[in-house]
C-alpha cells in the first residue's frame, strides 16, 4: 500500500509479529497464551493487532485491561476468549454476560453482582481470581479467601473460578529474583489454602513478558506476555538475565515502525533562534526540515533538543522543543534531502535504528511508555 498521500502512519510488521508469538508460543509449550492487548496492543492498534492474533490458532485468550477494550476487542471480530484484568464497575456487570468475559475479580461486591448476574440469566460466568502476593496493588490476600469462597458456593452459575492469578512486582527491574520467588511462594500457599477450601482453578496463572522468558516455574497453565508479543524486550535486566541463562539471541523482533515526512525545509542563518522558547540558537547557517509530529502524536516533549530522527538512512537531530504537532530538525548535513522525504521517528531507515529503547532513555522513561502514548488516530498500516 502507497502511503504517498499520508503525512504520519505506523507500520506493523506482520512476520515480525508472527516471530514473537513463535518464541512465545515454544516457550509457552501447550500452556494457553493470553497476549495483552491493553493500552490500544501497547500503541500497536487493537484492530490491526486483533486480526493478526486471528491468524493464529494457538492464541486462546487476549488479555485486556478494561471493558472498554474489551468492547473494542469483539468489535474487531475476536470471537475468542477475553479476561479483563482491570476492574469493572458494578453497574455495568451486565457486559460481561452480553460480550462473554471473563473478568478477573479483586472485589466482593463484583464478585456478588456477578453471581446475580450469572444465576438470573442462568448462564455461567468464568472469573479469575487474583491473589495478593506482594505487589499490593490489585488483589485478594489470604485471609480473604474463605469469604470468596463463600460466595462462588452460594452462586451455582458461578460455581468456582476457572483461573487464580497473580502479578510480580520486581521482575523486569533486577537480575536478583528473590522477590518474585516469595511471590511464587505466596501464591502457591494461597492455591493450597484454596483447595482446602474446595476451589481448583484450572488455570494458574502469574506470566508477564518478564516472568514468561525467564522462568519455567512461572507459567503454570496459562501465560500473559504484553510487551514481548511486539517484540521488546521488557528491561535490559531481563535481556541481561536471559543472556545469562544461555539464552540465545534474536528471539523477538519490533513489530512497530512510525514515520512521517518532511513538509517544509528552510535555510535560516547562524545565530537564529528555534521554537518555543527560543531553546535552540544555530551557531552557524542550518538548514532546517519541518516535521509534523509532536507531543500530541506521542512524540515526548521531553525529547526537545535530546533525539534524532532518520532521514535518508541519516540522523538529523532534533532543533528546539517539540509543539503539539510540530518539530523542526536539523538536515544541514544530509544531501539531497526533499519535500515530503520520509522520516523515521522509530524504526529502520537504511543502515540506522532507531529504537524504543532510545527514545525511553532520552525521555526518561521506559519502552512501554513510548509505545503506549502512540495515538491511536494515527494510520495503521500491515506490512510484510
Ligand atoms: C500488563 C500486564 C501483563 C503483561 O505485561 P508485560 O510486561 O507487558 O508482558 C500481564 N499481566 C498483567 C496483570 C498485566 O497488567
Amino acid at each position: 500500500m502507497s502511503t504517498k498521500h499520508l503525512l504520519q502512519w505506523i507500520e506493523l510488521g506482520r512476520s515480525a509479529l508472527h516471530k514473537n508469538l513463535d518464541t512465545l508460543s515454544r516457550l509457552a509449550n501447550g500452556r494457553l497464551l493470553a497476549p495483552s492487548v491493553k493500552a490500544n496492543a501497547y500503541g500497536h492498534g487493537l484492530t490491526e493487532i486483533i486480526g493478526l492474533l486471528a491468524e493464529r490458532e494457538d492464541v486462546a485468550y487476549v488479555s485486556v485491561h478494561s471493558l472498554e477494550e474489551a468492547i473494542a476487542c469483539r468489535a474487531a471480530g475476536w470471537n475468542r476468549k477475553i479476561m479483563v484484568l482491570g476492574p469493572i464497575a458494578v453497574d455495568s456487570l451486565d457486559a460481561v454476560l452480553e460480550y462473554d468475559l471473563e473478568p478477573v475479580v479483586t472485589s466482593r461486591e463484583v464478585l456478588r453482582g456477578l453471581g446475580q448476574r450469572a444465576d438470573k440469566a442462568q448462564s455461567r460466568i468464568a472469573t479469575h481470581l487474583k491473589l495478593e502476593t506482594g505487589t499490593n496493588r490489585q488483589g485478594i490476600t489470604e485471609k480473604e479467601l474463605p469469604a470468596y469462597a463463600a460466595i462462588y458456593k452460594r452462586y451455582p452459575y458461578l460455581k468456582a473460578p476457572i483461573g487464580a492469578s497473580t502479578h510480580f512486582a520486581n521482575i523486569e527491574d533486577t537480575t536478583s529474583h528473590e522477590y518474585a520467588q516469595f511471590q511464587i511462594n505466596t501464591f502457591n500457599r494461597m492455591i493450597t489454602k484454596m483447595a482446602q477450601l474446595g476451589i481448583k482453578p484450572k488455570y494458574r496463572h502469574t506470566a508477564s513478558s518478564a516472568a514468561h522468558l525467564l522462568f519455567e516455574k512461572t507459567r503454570f497453565e496459562l501465560v500473559r506476555p504484553g510487551l514481548s508479543v511486539y517484540g521488546h524486550w521488557p528491561s535490559k535486566e531481563t535481556y541481561l538475565s536471559y543472556r545469562l541463562a544461555g539464552g540465545e539471541n534474536n528471539i523477538l523482533a519490533p513489530v512497530l515502525s512510525w514515520r512521517t515526512r518532511i513538509t517544509q525545509i528552510k535555510d535560516v542563518p547562524a545565530d537564529a533562534f528555534v521554537g518555543y522558547g527560543c531553546t535552540y540558537r544555530t551557531t552557524a547557517p542550518t538548514k532546517l526540515a519541518i516535521v509534523p509530529v509532536g507531543y500530541y502524536d506521542g512524540y515526548d516533549r521531553s525529547l526537545s533538543n535530546q533525539a534524532y530522527v532518520l532521514i535518508r538512512g541519516r540522523r538529523a537531530p532534533v532543533r528546539g522543543r517539540i509543539c503539539m504537532n510540530l518539530m523542526m530538525v536539523d538536515i544541514t548535513d544530509i544531501k539531497g534531502v526533499r519535500l515530503e522525504d520520509t522520516v523515521t521517528l522509530l524504526g529502520h531507515d537504511g543502515d540506522e535504528r532507531l529504537t524504543a529503547e532510545q527514545l525511553a532513555q532520552w525521555a526518561g522513561t521506559i519502552n512501554y511508555e513510548i509505545l503506549a502514548r502512540l495515538s491511536p488516530l494515527t494510520t495503521r498500516i500491515t506490512t510484510l
